[in-house]
């Protein structure tokens, strides 16, 4: 709640946009916190902070653990923040203990994980895991042509630790789930066992413009009725792969646009998830298919282009094993869960053995001003992120 200060909003929720002062501040108060509890701070070229704990072998790859200060515009007080004071909390409690642990650890602090002022999302861990290079991070640009190596400049956030290049005996975020399933069906903690791939398509079909009177029902290529069928069928693919299949039509142009014209031309988007990488394919394939054959029966052209593709990523047995053994030693009631949302996790998931643990939040509510969670959860979920950093750190619970 003291972190919520920093950018708080009159509707209870909070605005700190990645790198902006808001952002400085909840960086400066957090470093304070990170070294009140002896940990030895470091920032690499694009802001990313890492806080270490030395564990009894330092040559040992550290075990880590964090996520992200940044907010959307109309944030709340949980997304990202919680991830980042959950792994300080567990800090402080071995401290408490006088806990050693075998391996280090190290709690991150990741650099525009929202993506609302510099689009990607996930800028900070995408260029520590390698998918972006330096070069890209820092020349992109908010909507005032503002550049991440100036805003880092500006609020003295440009380290001086190369960017990546370190390994991780294992990652873990704890994250609100951001979705209604834990709060729903009773359970405390979601042993997070991948996030779902993406694919994004344009569609466009192709007919005739032609008089809505004098034109038969015979004679007609009505783009739009043409349309219509696409993306019922598109449904019907999405159900033939549940239950985790989603696909959604959720922006549609008709052209001319007037009633008394037949629609020549249809523009309209669909946004397809799985988390499984064949299963996505298989509808990328089953919709290629049942849209082609709709347009050859209409006389309709059809062109699909991919537009985005995100692969589902999958995270490590090993990882997901440490979260349930956690919940079981407390006593949580535990589900497995897929994310629907992307996460600093996912880059991770790339250079390390990564796990997430998700917490319910109040309506499975979002990217929302009134984001909320329990402090009953949010200790669960620290409780269970101990264990498994324990767990991977060979330390003793
Ligand atoms: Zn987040």
């Amino acid at each position: 709640m003291e972190m919520a200060r920093i950018g708080a909003t009159a509707a209870g929720g909070c605005r700190r946009l990645a790198l902006s002062d808001e952002d400085r501040a909840a960086r400066d108060l957090y470093i304070d916190w990170c070294r009140s509890a002896d940990l030895a701070v470091r920032i690499d070229h694009v802001g990313n902070i890492f806080a270490r704990r030395e564990g009894r072998s330092p040559s040992l790859d550290p075990v880590g653990c964090g996520s992200h200060l940044d907010t959307q515009p109309h944030g709340g007080r949980f997304d990202g923040v919680y991830g980042v004071l959950a792994a300080l909390e567990v800090v402080r409690t071995l401290n408490a203990h006088a806990t050693e642990t075998e391996a280090p650890l190290e709690i991150v602090v990741w650099t525009n994980e929202e993506g609302a002022r510099f689009a990607p999302s996930m800028l900070g861990s995408g260029t520590f895991a390698g998918v972006h290079t330096l070069d890209f991070a820092l020349t992109r640009r908010d909507r005032e042509a503002i550049t991440v190596a100036a805003a880092l400049e500006s609020i003295g956030y440009a380290g001086r630790e190369p960017c990546g290049g370190h390994r991780y005996r294992a990652f873990f975020e704890a994250h609100i789930e951001q979705g209604p399933i834990l709060e729903r069906e009773g359970f405390t903690i979601g042993a997070v066992t991948g996030v779902q791939g993406l694919d994004w398509y344009d569609l466009r079909v192709g007919g005739e413009d032609a008089h809505a009177g004098s034109t038969s029902m015979a004679a007609r290529h009505d783009a739009l009725a043409g349309a219509a069928r696409m993306i019922t069928a598109i449904e019907d693919v999405a159900r033939d792969h549940a239950p985790h299949a989603v696909a959604t039509v959720g922006d549609i142009h008709a052209l001319p646009g007037s009633r008394n014209t037949i629609p020549g031309t249809v523009e309209f988007t669909l946004d397809m998830r799985h988390p499984d990488a064949q299963a996505l394919s298989d509808m990328g394939d089953a919709i290629r298919a049942e849209c082609a054959t709709i347009a050859r029966q209409r006389g309709l052209e059809l062109g699909i282009d991919s537009v985005e593709h995100t692969a589902p990523v999958v995270f490590a047995a090993s990882c997901v094993a440490s979260v349930r053994t956690g919940a079981e030693t407390l006593g949580y009631p535990l589900r497995e869960i897929i994310s629907g949302a992307g996460h600093d996790a996912c880059h991770l998931a790339g250079v390390a053995p990564t796990g997430m643990i998700f917490v319910p939040c109040a309506g499975g509510l979002s990217h929302n001003e009134a984001e909320s969670a329990t402090p009953a959860d949010l200790a669960a979920g620290c409780n269970v992120l101990l264990h498994a950093l324990l767990d991977h750190a060979a330390g003793t619970p």
